[in-house]
């Protein structure tokens, strides 16, 4: 079995509560979205199989705390991912952390007992550009993450609407109290994508506490702002 992957490399995670924990990221290639505000459009990959994979990453150094899956989105690859994560777990203590757009909760049911920590997206449509909607996706994959340490992320922009965050909060009722809810402030690419407006970012932040009940964090791209990978 075989996956293309496009970047392998040891560094600090830059989003949500894990900011600053080292670990070794396998970037997936090929997404089933096209958000706006997408950074991670690499055109080139290799092809692994689950035994070269493997290989490649016990060459790295055994410094990091948790392997992060990310993409891309992973999920298109569950198969490759269940065979390779059962393998990876026979050699490693490592955590598992999946960085998912969390579109695909049928696929994530397939690898869930191999994973450890899942940072979801929460993808608003008008954020990303999309006429797409993922919420009765998004329902589900919260639905399918019971059990296990779960962060939700959503990131806002200067077009993000309140109808979205309404919407949005229905969703984000579901998140378990042990799970960690994130407002991430989309890192501005020069006329595509604005800054969100920090009273609104503000408003968005109170008006999900006050839905849900829950505390709402508020945390950038700290590796875009350090300038690492
Ligand atoms: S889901 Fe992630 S990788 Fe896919 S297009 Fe959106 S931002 Fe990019």
């Amino acid at each position: 079995m075989e996956a293309k992957i496009s970047e392998i490399f040891s560094s600090y995670q830059g989003e949500g509560p894990f900011t600053g924990s080292r670990q070794l990221f396998v970037r997936f290639y090929g997404c089933n979205l096209n958000c706006v505000y997408c950074d991670t459009d690499i055109k080139s990959y290799k092809t692994f199989s689950t035994e070269s994979l493997l290989s490649k990453i016990l060459d790295f150094e055994d410094d990091y705390n948790e392997l992060a899956v990310t993409g891309g989105e992973p999920l298109l690859h569950a198969d490759f991912l269940f065979a390779f994560l059962t393998l990876f777990k026979k050699h490693k203590a490592s955590k598992v952390y999946l960085e998912t757009n969390g579109t695909l909760p049928d696929n994530f049911q397939k690898i869930k007992d191999l994973v450890d920590i899942v940072a979801m997206d929460l993808k608003l449509p008008s954020s990303c550009g999309s006429s797409k909607e993922f919420w009765k996706e998004h329902k589900k994959f919260i639905e399918v993450s019971s059990g296990k340490e779960l962060v939700v992320k959503a990131v806002v922009t200067d077009a993000t609407t309140m109808d979205d965050v309404k919407k949005m909060s229905d969703i984000l009722a579901g998140v378990p109290n042990e799970g960690t809810i994130i407002l991430q402030p989309v890192t501005p690419i020069d006329g595509i994508v604005q800054d969100a407006d920090p009273e609104m970012l503000s408003y968005f932040k109170e008006y999900i506490k006050q839905a849900t009940g829950r505390e709402i964090g508020v945390i950038g791209q700290i590796h875009k702002k350090l300038g690492i990978r």
